[in-house]
């Protein structure tokens, strides 16, 4: 066809990263083609991916598959990524949680619950973007250093891609998450120390290892954009809008970063209308660097040491929180933290209510949330969406000590009626 349309820009072609057209630095600016680098060769700043965004309608994301690869022109991945060896994370269940939101004096409560994604985390997502990056990038071994659910998506996605995988955990990770990465194969590195000496060690390898791609590390502007497809749902989900009130759990705090992003791409594609939304971050009171920044009205962030039973959130130098802190003032949330205890209670609070058995992060999330109300600080009119980002049979240990475990029972209904009576309920000579 000689067809000329001089008057309408032309829909940018896809390249094998789809409409990303580079990298640029969050501080400066300095722009870099697309490639393995991570930081700023002027400024040390993160990097972050820069696109030539296609035409889209709402219609055409509709007719994508059910996973995160119905927004493939909004990710840095080839065009044919839904047809090549990656696992297939997302469109996981918006619940709309109506007895906790009662429970709660909340109008309209809905929890993302991301426990369906192939390892029953969010962390799915980054690493099914990182590695569909990665290969395009010529990268051969599939690494990270991981406070758990991290090591578990690498080693598993790995798997299915048939590519070697290397995961660097701290030595205290909760057992399950240690079996749930070692079923996979690949190579599991216990380390004595926190998370953030995990993570020095992890970048000294990046730079040693040139054929390793760390999912956080080297290729992590590539990952971090994986965590935008849970903003993009939620606002599909949601009937194509924005929700009044959001809050995220916050390690790195990338996830929080690349949601508000998703929301902003959503309105200038004009996707969705643009309403204002409040962006609220969670964390646990014994790793909790990012909410003392905030409270104190501080721009950096001080690195502590994490004590927590959220270990999938003990990062005590978040390499994101001062972007945290950025969208959560220009939006007008809050960033806040909860005890161990309160992150117990609300595990507790959210399967009973809602069937809904979450993780420690998931406690401290919705332990965030009821804080916030109680102070006056979220709006219990305004509709409001919380994240469960993982999945309570990975952190068993958290609620095991509490429950009410009796011995066990003959088989007789005199034995039965002897329990309920023990048990404080209908006497033994009463029917149920
Ligand atoms: C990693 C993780 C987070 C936090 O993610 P960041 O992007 O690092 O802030 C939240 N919840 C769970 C369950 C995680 O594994
Ligand atoms: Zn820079």
């Amino acid at each position: 066809m000689s067809t000329s349309l001089a008057s309408t820009p032309a829909s940018p072609a896809p390249s094998r990263f789809g409409y990303a057209t580079g990298l640029s630095c969050r501080e400066c600016g300095q722009t870099y083609p697309l490639g393995s680098t991570h930081a700023c060769a002027e400024c040390f700043g993160p990097l972050e991916v820069r696109y030539d965004y296609p035409k889209l309608d709402r219609a055409a994301i509709e007719a994508g598959p059910a996973s995160i690869w119905r927004y493939a022109s909004l990710l840095p991945v080839p065009p044919d990524v839904a047809t090549t060896p990656n696992t297939e994370p997302g469109w996981t269940r918006l619940v709309h949680a109506q007895q906790l939101g009662r429970e709660l004096g909340l109008r309209s409560l809905w929890v993302k619950d991301e426990r369906a994604n192939p390892t029953h985390s969010f962390k799915d997502r980054v690493v099914a973007v990182a590695l569909a990056a990665a290969v395009e990038l010529g990268f051969k071994v599939l690494a990270c250093p991981s406070t758990g659910n991290l090591a578990n998506a690498v080693a598993a996605a790995a798997a299915r891609a048939g590519i070697r995988s290397v995961v660097l955990i701290p030595s205290d990770l909760e057992p399950q998450k240690i079996i749930a990465t070692g079923v996979y194969g690949g190579t599991m590195v216990p380390v004595e120390g926190s998370y953030d000496d995990v993570n020095r060690l992890a970048s000294e390898l990046a730079d040693d290892r040139e054929d390793w791609a760390f999912v956080n590390v080297n290729v992590r502007p590539y990952y971090a954009e994986g965590s935008k497809t849970i903003g993009f749902e939620i606002a599909e989900q949601l009937g194509w809008r924005l929700p009044e009130q959001i809050v995220v759990p916050v390690a790195s705090g990338a996830q929080l970063v690349k949601i508000d992003k998703a929301f902003r791409e959503l309105v200038s594609l004009g996707l969705v209308e643009d309403t204002p939304y409040k962006v609220f971050g969670a964390q646990a009171t014994g790793c909790s660097p990012v909410a003392e920044a905030f409270r104190q009205g501080h721009d950096v962030v001080q690195p502590v040491r994490p004590a927590t039973i959220a270990k999938s959130l003990a990062i005590g130098n978040p390499a994101d929180g001062p972007y945290v802190l950025d969208v959560v003032r220009r939006t007008g949330g809050v960033v806040a933290d909860v005890d161990d205890d309160a992150v117990v209670s609300a595990m507790r609070l959210l399967a009973a209510t809602e069937g809904i058995f979450g993780e420690t992060a998931g406690g401290v999330t919705l332990g965030v949330l009821r804080s916030l109300l109680a102070s006056g600080q979220l709006d219990p009119d305004a509709e409001t969406v919380i994240i469960n980002s993982g999945d309570g049979l990975k952190t068993l240990d958290a609620v095991a000590g509490g429950l009410n475990t009796s011995p066990a029972i003959r088989p007789t209904l005199d034995a039965f009626l002897a329990f309920e009576a023990s048990q404080g309920g209908p006497g033994g000579d009463q029917p149920l």
